[in-house]
Parts: C-alpha cells; sequence; structure tokens
C-alpha cells in the first residue's frame, strides 16, 4: 500500500501536501520551499528538467522550455491559435487533434509535460516519507485540483498526465471546493462562498453553495490573462523607462525581473524595500498596480449577479493564489464583499492543502458527509434534426446517471451513431461535440421497432461514460467518453513507458539540479546580503581590502557555470562563494544580534 497526496497543479506554481496526524501539511525541499515553478525543460539529449532549474534555462535556453502548459491541457490546435503567437516555444497540431508542443526536437502533449511536473511532485513527497523514516514511501496515489470552469477534456487530460506520472488519480477536483475544504467550510450546514483566487497569470472568482456536504458551483468568472505576472511586467517596464534606450541582454531583463518580484513580495510584509539600490514604497507599489487589482472586481460583481446574489448574502471569503498575499488585493476584497477573508492558510498553499484533505476522507472515509461536486454543464445526444437530447441536466450532483430510450427512424438501419454533446443549447452546432460511436450489429427491424437505451454515467471527477444498449438483442457498447481533444488509452500507456525509459537521464539531471539548487541558495543569500541598508556601513567598517571584491568575483563566477551543466565546476564555485563570503555572514550575524540587543536594552529603561 503506497502513499495517498493532494496536488495543486497550477498555471505558475504546483505543490504537493498530504494529512499527518489529521491535519493536512505541504511538502517542502530542503530549502523550505513548498512551491515547484510549473516549467519543464527538455534538453537535445530528451533530458528533462523541472521548476527553479527549468526557470532558469528561461533566459539561456527559451524554445526548449515551457510554461503556463496548463493552458494547453485539454485544447485543440484550434483553441489556442491566439494565445501561442505569443510564446517563445513551438505550440502545433494537427488541425481537430491535441496540441503539441516542440521541445528540442521532440513533440510533446500537454498532459505529457505535465506529468514531467507531476513527477517531480511525486518524487518531492516520495523523498519526504523516506527522510521521515517510512518504511513505505511509495506515493501512488493522488488527488489533484483543476479550476471549476475546467470542461471534461480539460479534466480527462489532467487525469491522463497523472496516469503518465504513475499515479491514480482518485479524484479531481474543483481548486475553490479544495480551498473551501482547506478551511473546512463543508462542516458548515448551509452557506455560501466566495473563493477570490489571483495567482500568476489567471484571476479567478467562483461562488459556491455549499449544504449539507454537497458544494455546487453558482457561477465562475475570471480572466485568463491577468495575474501577478503582470504586476512583474509593469514593474520591469518601468525600470527599463529609467535605463533609457540602453541595449540590455535577455539575463540583465530577467536580473531586473527578479529585483522587481523581490521587491514586490518584500512589500506585502513591509512598508518599504529597496529596488535596484533605490528606496520602493508600498504606497508607490499600490498606486503603479492598483488599475490592475480594479480589473478583477468587475469579474466578481458578475459572478454575484450571475449567481443572483447581492455581496452581504456571501457568508464566507476565501483568498486563494500568491497575489492575494498584497494588502491592497486583501483590503479591496474585503470591501467589495463587506465582510473580512479568510487568510488564515498560506493563499498559495491551501489548494494543495484541501486536495490532501479531500484525499483523506476518499482513504478514511473519516467524515460522515461525503464531499460532493455538480456537473457544470448539461450532456446528452444528438436526435433527429439536429437537436440535442439532454440527458443529465447541469448542476446533477455527481456522481450522476441518466439514461433515455431511442429509436431507429429508417426501416432495417443496423446501425445508430451516437454523437455526444455538452451544453445549454439547442442545437448540436451551438454546443461542444464531446464524441461520436456507433452501436452496430442491430438485426434489420422495421423503423420504430428497435430498443436503444442510452445511458451516460459521470463519475466522481466529472468524467463521462456513455452505453448504449439496444434492448431486443441485448447488444451493448460503451465508450468512455474521450474528449475530441484527448489522448488514447494506448498513448497514455506508451508515454508512460517512455518515461521509465528515461529515468536513467533523469537521474543525472537530478544530481545537476541539486547542485544548481544549492548553487542558487547561496547566490541568492549573498545578493540579499549586498541589498542589505546596513550593507554600506559593514563594507567601510568591518571588510578587509579586496573582500569585497573576492565576493564579487566568485559570484560572478558561480553564476557563470550555473549556466553550463558542469555539475563538477558548480560544485567547486560553490564552495568558492561559500567560502569568501564566510566573513561576511558572521558580521552580518553580529550585527543583527547586536541590534536586537539593543533594541531589548531601549526597551527594558
Ligand atoms: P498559480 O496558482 O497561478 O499557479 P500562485 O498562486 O502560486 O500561482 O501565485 C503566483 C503569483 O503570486 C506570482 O505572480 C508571485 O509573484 C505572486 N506572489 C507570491 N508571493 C507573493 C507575495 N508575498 N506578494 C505578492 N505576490 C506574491
Ligand atoms: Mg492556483
Amino acid at each position: 500500500m503506497g502513499k495517498v497526496v493532494g496536488i495543486d497543479l497550477g498555471t505558475t506554481n504546483s505543490l504537493v501536501a498530504y494529512v499527518r496526524d489529521g491535519a493536512p501539511v505541504v511538502i517542502r525541499d530542503k530549502s523550505g520551499d513548498a512551491l515547484v515553478p510549473s516549467v519543464v525543460s527538455v534538453d537535445e539529449d530528451g533530458t528533462s528538467y523541472v521548476g527553479r532549474e527549468a526557470v532558469r534555462r528561461l533566459s539561456t535556453d527559451a524554445a526548449r522550455t515551457v510554461y503556463s502548459v496548463k493552458r494547453f491541457m485539454g485544447k485543440g490546435v484550434d483553441d489556442v491559435q491566439g494565445e501561442a503567437r505569443l510564446l517563445p516555444f513551438a505550440v502545433r497540431g494537427e488541425a481537430g487533434g491535441v496540441v503539441r508542443i516542440g521541445l528540442g526536437g521532440k513533440e510533446f502533449t500537454p498532459p505529457e509535460l505535465s506529468s514531467i511536473i507531476l513527477r517531480e511532485l511525486k518524487r518531492r513527497a516520495e523523498a519526504h516519507f523516506a527522510a521521515e523514516g517510512e518504511f513505505d514511501f511509495e506515493v501512488d496515489r493522488a488527488v489533484i485540483t483543476v479550476p471549476a470552469y475546467f470542461n471534461d477534456a480539460q479534466r480527462t487530460a489532467t487525469r491522463d498526465a497523472g496516469r503518465i506520472a504513475g499515479l491514480d488519480v482518485l479524484r479531481i477536483i474543483n481548486e475553490p471546493t479544495a480551498a473551501s475544504l482547506a478551511y473546512g467550510l463543508d462542516k458548515r450546514h448551509t452557506g455560501v462562498i466566495a473563493v477570490y483566487d489571483f495567482g500568476g497569470g489567471t484571476f479567478d472568482i467562483s461562488i459556491l453553495r455549499v449544504e449539507d456536504g454537497v458544494f455546487q458551483v453558482l457561477a465562475t468568472n475570471g480572466d485568463t490573462h491577468l495575474g501577478g505576472d503582470e504586476f512583474d511586467a509593469l514593474l520591469v517596464q518601468r525600470e527599463l523607462a529609467r535605463c533609457g534606450d540602453a541595449m540590455l541582454s535577455a539575463e540583465q531583463i530577467q536580473d531586473i525581473r527578479k529585483a522587481v518580484i523581490h521587491a514586490k513580495i518584500d512589500l506585502s510584509d513591509g512598508e518599504r524595500t529597496t529596488l535596484l539600490g533605490r528606496d520602493f514604497t508600498r504606497v508607490e507599489f499600490e498606486a503603479i498596480i492598483r488599475p490592475i487589482v480594479d480589473r478583477t472586481l468587475a469579474p466578481c460583481r458578475q459572478a454575484l449577479a450571475d449567481a443572483g446574489l447581492k455581496p452581504s448574502e456571501v457568508d464566507e471569503v476565501v483568498l486563494v493564489g500568491g497575489s492575494t498575499r498584497i494588502p491592497l488585493v486583501r483590503r479591496l476584497v474585503g470591501e467589495l464583499f463587506g465582510r473580512t477573508p479568510h487568510s488564515e492558510l498560506n493563499p498559495d498553499e491551501v489548494v494543495a492543502l484541501g486536495a490532501a484533505v479531500q484525499a483523506d476522507i476518499l482513504m478514511t472515509g473519516n467524515r460522515e458527509m461525503l464531499l460532493l461536486d455538480v456537473t457544470p454543464l448539461s450532456l446528452g445526444i444528438e436526435t433527429m434534426g439536429g437537436v440535442v437530447s439532454k440527458i443529465i441536466l447541469r448542476n446533477s450532483t455527481i456522481p450522476a446517471t441518466g439514461s433515455e430510450m431511442f429509436t431507429t427512424g429508417v426501416e432495417h438501419q443496423t446501425a445508430v451513431d451516437i454523437h455526444v454533446l455538452q451544453g445549454e443549447r439547442e442545437l448540436v452546432q451551438d454546443n461542444r461535440s464531446l464524441a461520436r460511436f456507433t452501436l452496430r450489429g442491430i438485426p434489420p427491424m422495421p423503423a420504430g421497432m428497435p430498443r436503444v437505451q442510452v445511458q451516460f454515467q459521470i463519475d466522481a471527477n466529472g468524467i463521462l461514460s456513455v452505453t448504449a444498449t439496444e434492448l431486443r438483442t441485448a447488444l451493448e457498447q460503451t465508450v468512455e467518453v474521450k474528449p475530441s481533444y484527448g489522448l488514447t488509452d494506448e498513448e497514455v500507456e506508451r508515454m508512460l513507458i517512455d518515461s521509465f525509459e528515461h529515468a536513467e537521464t533523469d537521474f543525472a539531471a537530478r544530481l545537476l539540479i541539486e547542485a544548481k539548487n544549492d548553487a542558487e541558495s547561496v547566490v541568492q543569500a549573498t545578493e540579499k546580503t549586498f541589498r542589505l541598508p546596513m550593507f554600506a556601513e559593514i563594507a567601510a567598517e568591518d571588510l578587509a581590502p579586496g573582500e569585497q571584491k573576492r565576493i564579487e568575483q566568485a559570484l560572478i563566477g558561480l553564476k557563470h557555470v550555473m549556466q553550463s551543466s558542469n555539475r563538477d565546476a558548480i560544485l567547486q564555485w560553490t564552495k568558492v562563494l561559500n567560502d569568501a563570503t564566510r566573513h561576511l555572514a558572521e558580521v552580518v550575524m553580529n550585527r543583527s544580534v547586536k541590534e536586537a540587543l539593543a533594541g531589548k536594552n531601549v526597551e527594558q529603561i
């Protein structure tokens, strides 16, 4: 028996959590990071890199590095034309088929790329359990979250990604539902919950109703291109404008980006910080980003209107997503709904925590109330004249079943086409086509004689299977509805085998990644020290002549070798920088202690 985890597979960041002694906890790496950037890079030789390591390759190997894969899950080429034009990597695929992303001479489907992220999370969790001394540390099952608006194709693609990563996906659940679960809001008898999710590249608002453990999505709205990235881009532009027309390398721009993100994050906690050597205050920052934050409010009002609710009828507001750490965001959301939003849990961890809670409920059956969701769109089949006959109505609590009887319209008809559709409109052409299949082998009978029963079944993940049975002959055919933009079972199987074949190169890559991550930690710590307000004083008073220069050279050396794949060189230079900064670190430490003590003395007087 392996372990079960909850996974938030995000557009910008992904993470994994599990329930320990009855409470959900996120799994962190050695340096305390829970978030794995949802970035994947694939080398010419097929070696893959994930997370922070892949982020580093964004500036050195952009054409082989992909981000925001979640945007392509369950999509066809035609769906993503506009999006693809703006991206540095190649988005391809046959018309009417699955999207394929070209990286280093090889093509990958979105579920395959997502599976690389999931495999990293699985590995992290296994390393964690092994380090805890667990004998049985293999992670083989997971609950994975998706946005509430994800359709059948996008959910299936997510489940496929899990399977390719070697995970049995127990359940796909909605992100806002997961966030509500993390706060235990399913224990309310009844109530309305607004989940405001402001992440890296997307904004989602969901209005949910919970009633006796059943979560119903009343309305969703949002903007698929509105998130923290926008703040970063705006701040970078401002800095570039300050540089005049100076030509900057991709790497220099990347450094500016890093600096503005640092400043942004600092200002979520403090009133002021330094940005590229200048003073930067929260007041200035808020004035810059205010128009972007304001753009989240209209979708909130629209979602409320769609749900037929006034802001005052919302009982709980939940904040999700890293960008809700910004005080201005919290303030404006609080004003809109007229109540203080929940923010006791880390907003970028809360979805994974909820997924872990759901995984635990599934495993232990510990909670009497079963958590249920509803299907967001009606499902039906095409009947005569291009009309849709609905078999399961929207907002049905899942798992759900429905069936209807049909017959033939032509004499001696031996086959019937079943065309499965999703949507609310009356005409076939206005709904989304999910699948087509044919029930064959009906013995010739007069028109109207055969009795064909079409049965729909939506499982707990919101994934549909359809059975057609001719009752007079007991002829039956079942399809698990593979959305038009989905992978076949054989493809998923082959991808799983492929991933095993790469296990060895991936192991070498892992050692390299670990070396680079350690190097990155030292680089960041050093750069942070340089930015300290007290640094100028330290440099003047405590450092030996040439000491700062030595550190700077070690820093440049390490940053240079970090671009390469030479692990030995990286280890060596990490040591050089570590040695060069040892004295500086002591000085900083002593000064901080002194300052703290001085503060105490003042209080005591
Ligand atoms: P997603 O769900 O979209 O994958 P997250 O919820 O992890 O992403 O949000 C990532 C975004 O949150 C990034 O734009 C990041 O810069 C931003 N972010 C993270 N921490 C903070 C903070 N302390 N202050 C402001 N923004 C933050
Ligand atoms: Mg998210």
